[in-house]
């Protein structure tokens, strides 16, 4: 069969493109088959879909490290990048197979499944003007594309110590994750860490002028894996964390690492061991997205326009309530920790001082800040906040504890900053969960704090659990019967003849998790129809997504094209921003 496609590629040579379309199906090579799924029309149109695949037995791979769920995203990973290497090592550039980034994600690039192992490829079929190059078109795909197979998939072509190793790697990083979530923990970065990137443009690592990780004594944590590797670094427990320092001292740099550590990253990238519970949610202004139907009244209130802050629609919001809208967002869908940054909040969301309090009166005020909501968040809502401040001392005598950088050296200064606020440790130790059993108990009331705290608990039952939102079907549903959703680039995904602008979004990393959004509304506009609400329709696109991993997204089971798996906080992040949705009243 080889030297079928082979003798057709050839006799093809300089006939009109859409000749190609005649090479669809599947060619034997040796142990290796190659799937022709889609042939593209004329050489400008998407690229033809390839699939290479090659069963178990022939692979030769250890069953021990891919038939776990996780060990396979984790195989599948490495395989990528030795795809990706070869590729580049060869020069073959008209055959894509997606680019790696620093993290492991689930996608659909490469597969490993119970009969065996898959790469999903696009190939640029070559020509010159609209004629068919043929001899090319046999060495890519009846030599390249077979020698690449060759190189990912036969288990004595790799080298098993670095697959062994990346699986165990990836094991390790949930295994603490999870060790995390049953010790009441935030967040973890293990000592030695690099944090710092090498450019504002490149997640790759600082060189050699960074300065490593090392734990303040006081929040020094140690665990040991069941793999026996040991770890000790800096352990953030729930509750509210500040983080301060002066200017350029490192405190973006930490909270960025820690948005980051809700995805496992590889080996040499310096943030192996910086790991957060994975709902983590960064929180920022946002000035002029979009809001559809959000309760921000805990926030927000007797705007001078009358308008209704239980359920907040503008084309517009403003910076205090683009940040309130995307923290009630955030938590709506589960956030259980957020991250928040001063360079990226608007201040009058976050602070008000007490001479500002005095001068206009708390009723011509429709904003209540955060500093006097964060901690009712904690105890009513179960949702911990890590907070850059550098500016202010307001969130002093609301944090569980104070962390200060010195030249990017983390030092915990709890008592200094509670002493110079007057606030006693014993003060706080009521409202501090005891343990995280309690997170997600939203009954557990505790007496407030002092008096400021008094006064916001009275005011009423501030954070109840919101109306579930219901987008109205309609909305949704995609005018025509083509696909309607796709991603452009990594910030931008078009919905029907709408945009969606993420580029606030700064969880989202890698531009094939945006392709898996435009999908995940793709599916959702599905499930609506004016009962379910967003969070029961994410809900079942995360068991759908758990049951079929990412191919399931996709409409072509075949070849899905290179999607990555986004987190539901980053689906529900598009949707909340889809300037068309509508909510069922
Ligand atoms: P801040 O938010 O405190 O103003 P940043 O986190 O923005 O400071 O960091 C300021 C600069 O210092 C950045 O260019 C960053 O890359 C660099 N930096 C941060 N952490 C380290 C570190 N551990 N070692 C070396 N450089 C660092
Ligand atoms: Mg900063």
């Amino acid at each position: 069969q080889r030297s079928n496609l082979a003798s057709t590629l050839h006799s093809l040579d300089g006939r009109s493109y859409g000749n190609y379309k005649q090479i669809r199906g599947s060619y034997e090579f040796g142990p290796v088959t190659v799937f022709i799924d889609r042939v593209q029309v004329d050489p400008f149109a998407s690229p033809s879909k390839v699939r290479i695949r090659i069963n178990r037995s022939e692979a030769g791979f250890p069953t021990d490290i891919t038939t776990d769920r996780s060990d396979r995203i984790a195989a599948s990973d490495f395989l990528f990048r030795v795809g990706d290497s070869f590729l580049h090592r060869n020069d073959r550039r008209a055959i894509i197979l997606g680019r790696p980034g620093q993290e492991v994600l689930e996608r659909t690039n490469v597969v490993i499944d119970d009969e065996g192992l898959e790469a999903r490829l696009l190939v640029n079929l070559p020509a010159r003007g609209r004629r068919i190059l043929g001899h090319q078109a046999a060495d890519i795909l009846t030599r390249d594309v077979p020698e690449l197979a060759q190189a990912m998939f036969v288990h004595s072509n790799l080298s098993g110590d670095d697959l062994r190793e990346h699986v165990q790697l990836h094991r390790d990083q949930q295994e603490l994750r999870n060790h995390l979530g049953e010790e009441g923990l935030l967040a973890f970065i293990g000592n030695g860490a690099i944090l710092p990137r090498r450019a504002g443009d490149s997640d790759l690592p600082m060189d050699s002028s960074a300065v490593a990780f090392s734990s303040p004594a006081s929040l020094e944590h140690t665990v040991t894996l069941s793999s026996g590797r040991s770890l000790t670094g800096m352990a953030i427990p729930r509750g509210v964390t500040v983080i301060v320092g002066g200017g350029y001292h490192g405190k973006s740099t930490i909270l960025r690492a820690l948005e980051r550590g809700v995805y496992p990253h590889i080996t040499g990238d310096g943030r192996e061991w910086v790991i957060t519970e994975p709902s983590a949610t960064s929180i920022r202004a946002e000035d002029g997205r979009a809001v559809t139907g959000d309760d921000i009244s805990p926030f927000i209130n007797n705007l001078p326009s009358g308008t209704d802050t239980g359920a907040f629609t503008t084309t517009n919001a403003s910076g205090s309530t683009s940040q309130a809208a995307n923290l009630v967002e955030a938590v709506e869908v589960g956030a259980r920790s957020l991250l928040i940054d001063e360079d990226t909040s608007a201040t009058n969301f976050m602070i008000r001082d007490d001479r500002m309090r005095a001068l206009i009166p708390a009723n011509r005020e429709p904003i209540t800040p955060f500093v006097d909501r964060i901690r009712p968040l904690f105890t009513r809502r179960g949702v911990s906040t890590v907070l850059v401040a550098g500016g202010s001392s307001a969130f002093f005598e609301v944090a569980d504890r104070v962390i200060a950088l010195d030249a990017y050296v983390p030092q915990e200064v709890t008592e200094t900053a509670h002493e110079l606020v007057g606030v006693s440790a014993a003060d706080l130790t009521g409202n501090v969960e005891p343990d995280s059993a309690a997170v997600g108990d939203h009954s557990d009331v505790s007496a407030p704090r002092n008096p400021a705290e008094a006064a916001v608990e009275t005011a009423g039952e501030v954070f109840t659990t919101p109306q579930p939102r219901i987008p109205t079907a309609k909305a949704l549903r995609p005018s025509s019967k083509t696909k309607s959703a796709k991603a452009k680039g990594l910030g931008q995904v078009q919905f029907g003849k709408a945009f969606i602008d993420l580029s606030a979004v700064s969880q989202l990393v890698d531009p094939q998790q945006t392709t898996g959004i435009a999908e995940a509304l793709e599916y959702m506009s599905e499930i609506f129809d004016d009962r379910v609400s967003l969070t029961e329709a994410l809900a079942e696109v995360e068991d759908m997504l758990d049951a079929q991993g990412v191919d399931g997204l996709t409409g072509n089971r075949d070849h899905p094209g290179h999607v990555a798996r986004p987190r539901p906080q980053e689906i529900a992040a598009a949707l909340n921003r889809f300037r068309g949705l509508r909510l069922v009243d």
